[in-house]
């Protein structure tokens, strides 16, 4: 890896993404730089299911894509706030493109308030931080891994999420060429 782009969308907490930008630079060992990127993201808004389409969001970063940084290893991610979904599932946490340069992730169903529990900023943190190093290794061309408690295996639900660690397991992580 070369460089990680993040891309506050939407009114994404800044302090939310500075602390992950922490974790990054510590995870995958690279440059990450912030960046302010005017998108209107009403454009990715399905009126009808209320949500935004994750891959529309994906493929008009992809186009824009060579305006921040050309080159191997260099991923753009996008943050939001906003729910996101693909058309075949009722939402997604996040999309990547696998082995290509871009992704987005969504804290919206990451806060414990969304089920009814009192606000826990370390845990949406932590669980922020296990979205984001999961599409990124989808970027870095890694595919879902059966260790319960590597970060590349797959969640659907926040429950899924708290049970696995933030960091790669060794096998995910020799194949991104990180060792631990
Ligand atoms: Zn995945
Ligand atoms: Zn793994």
């Amino acid at each position: 890896m070369n460089a990680i782009h993040l891309l506050p969308l939407g009114g994404t907490s800044t302090v939310l993404v500075e602390a992950l930008s922490g974790h990054l630079r510590q995870t995958f060992r690279t440059r990450v730089e912030m960046h302010a990127f005017s998108l209107d993201p009403e454009r990715f808004f399905d009126a009808g299911r209320g949500q935004y389409n994750s891959t529309d969001l994906l493929m008009h970063l992809k186009s824009h894509y060579p305006a921040l940084e050309q080159g191997p290893g260099v991923c753009t991610l996008a943050l939001v706030p906003f729910d996101l979904f693909i058309p075949i599932l009722t939402y997604v946490f996040g999309e990547a493109e696998v082995g290509g340069n871009v992704a987005v992730v969504s804290y919206h169903r990451l806060s414990p308030e969304r089920y009814g529990l009192p606000p826990d900023n370390a845990l949406l943190l932590a669980r922020f931080v296990k979205e984001v190093v999961h599409e990124l290794g989808h970027v870095f061309s890694l595919i879902h891994c059966s260790a319960q408690s590597c970060v590349m295996h797959s969640s659907s639900y926040v429950e899924e999420i708290d049970l696995k660690e933030q960091s790669f397991c060794r096998a995910c992580a020799s194949e991104l060429g990180l060792r631990y």
